[in-house]
């Protein structure tokens, strides 16, 4: 009896210890099933042994395929996240609670010049500016969007170029982040439109000028002969001076709308093969009682052949008609003399306007193609030049391919320089 129950307890303990064996290893091979799902890496396809067995390694197969969903996902946002911060023309900043940067795209680094990455360091150790800090700083505290505009000295190579930015802070916290306090900092670089508006201005401020002045004579010689004191003699002097400056008037609307149209390349230039020494000619017939009556001198060489160009007659003879009349406007004397050469070389024609007249300062030579630039003031107010005449020139010379350049010093004349492309056949 006792024999007998001692075999079925060994016997029973030895089925236990092969279940408990069996247990261990399918229990082993779940722990490599673990480890395989955390470091990632794809799991057995199957599991054999025991129901429960079966079902904990279905159930981490299962871990396994939402954590591989998750992990795309969180790729794919990440990806978008980076395209489009890469892609943008703003500069883009999000900062935490103690002003820390912890996130910037490339433009913004690119916009400020930011030697080494901005990450993990303060925004005022970065910009060194206040007004960035406290529209931040404001914008995390009101949870309201605040906005500036910011103009900042940026390095350009070895030179500093003022800049200016409009900057759009905004507090970001998420419903489901209550706890979470970050800045999105948006840098727009406003820089082009405010150097348009300040040019606008200036523009806005020089016709005024320009077209005040004529008007006001006309006004009050006009006040006069409403008065009807004068005799008729006096009436006849008014009446020219008001056709004089009525002229003037309209010679600056006249240029401000070729400098309009030249500027906004809306005129369709007529281009046609032009000799130049032809247009010269035709310019010069057109000046000649000016020529005449100042006694001034001008002489032209040209060689028989001056290879044809491509272009618009009309503005050609506009640009050289400028530059004969300012020759023979700014001279110092009665009889100025003037030369007109043109010469050629497998590429371009090359006109010269030279005069004796007063010359240009070296300091104002950089500046007198600019739109109402004058160097001598009075002096081309009384000629009736509208300071529009070499800014019509560059402009035309540069819509036909060509350049214009000016050699002179103050009291030895000036020499205009006109070269514009040869005809290609
Ligand atoms: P303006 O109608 O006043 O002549 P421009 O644009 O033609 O305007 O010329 C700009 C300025 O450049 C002139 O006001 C004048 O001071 C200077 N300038 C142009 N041509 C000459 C020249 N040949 N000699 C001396 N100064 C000149």
């Amino acid at each position: 009896m006792t024999i007998g129950w001692l075999i079925v307890w060994l016997i029973s303990l030895g089925i236990l210890s092969l279940v408990a064996i069996m247990l261990w290893h399918r229990l082993l091979v779940l722990r490599r099933e673990v480890r395989h799902l955390l470091a990632d890496r794809p799991l057995t396809y199957e599991v054999p042994g025991p129901r429960i067995v079966r079902e904990i390694h279905a159930d981490l197969k299962e871990i396994a395929r939402r954590e591989g969903e998750i992990a795309r996902q969180f790729a794919d946002e990440d990806f978008s996240l980076r395209a489009i911060l890469a892609s943008m023309v703003e500069g883009v900043l999000i900062a935490d609670g103690n002003l820390q940067i912890r996130l910037v795209n490339e433009r913004l680094q690119q916009m400020f010049s930011l030697p080494k990455s901005p990450m993990d360091r303060t925004v005022m150790e970065v910009f060194r500016n206040h007004l960035v800090h406290q529209v931040i700083r404001q914008s995390l505290n009101t949870g309201e969007p605040q906005s500036a505009e910011l103009q900042a000295e940026i390095r350009d190579g070895d030179q500093f170029q003022l800049k200016h930015f409009q900057i759009t802070s905004v507090r970001l916290r998420p419903r489901e982040l209550e706890s979470m306090n970050r800045a999105l900092v948006i840098f727009h670089d406003v820089s082009q439109i405010r150097s348009l508006e300040a040019v606008r201005k200036e523009f806005v401020a020089n016709v005024s000028h320009e077209l005040r002045t004529p008007l006001s004579i006309i006004t009050g010689y006009l006040e006069t002969l409403i008065d009807g004191d004068g005799d008729q003699e006096t009436n006849l002097r008014f009446l020219r001076t008001m056709h004089k400056h009525a002229e003037r008037l309209n010679l600056l609307i006249e240029d401000l709308l070729s400098l309009s149209q030249l500027e906004s390349r809306k005129i369709s230039l007529r281009f046609e093969p032009i000799d130049l020494s032809e247009s010269i000619h035709r310019v010069l017939e057109q000046l000649d009682s000016r020529v005449r009556e100042s006694g001034a001198g001008v002489t032209v060489t040209i060689p028989k052949h001056l290879p044809l160009i491509e272009a618009d007659a009309f503005r050609i003879e506009q640009a050289l008609y400028n530059l004969l009349d300012n020759a023979l406007k700014h001279s110092a004397k009665s009889g100025a003399k003037v030369s007109v050469d043109a010469c050629s070389d497998a590429t371009a024609v090359v006109v010269r306007i030279c005069d004796d007249g007063v010359g240009i300062p070296l300091s104002d030579q950089p500046h007198i193609f600019e739109r109402f630039y004058r160097v001598h003031k009075d002096r081309s107010r009384d000629a009736g030049g509208t300071g529009l005449g070499l800014s019509i020139v560059k402009h035309t010379v540069q819509a036909h391919g060509g350049s214009v350049a000016v050699q002179s010093s103050p009291g030895a004349g000036a020499t205009f320089v006109m070269s514009l492309p040869v005809r290609q056949s």
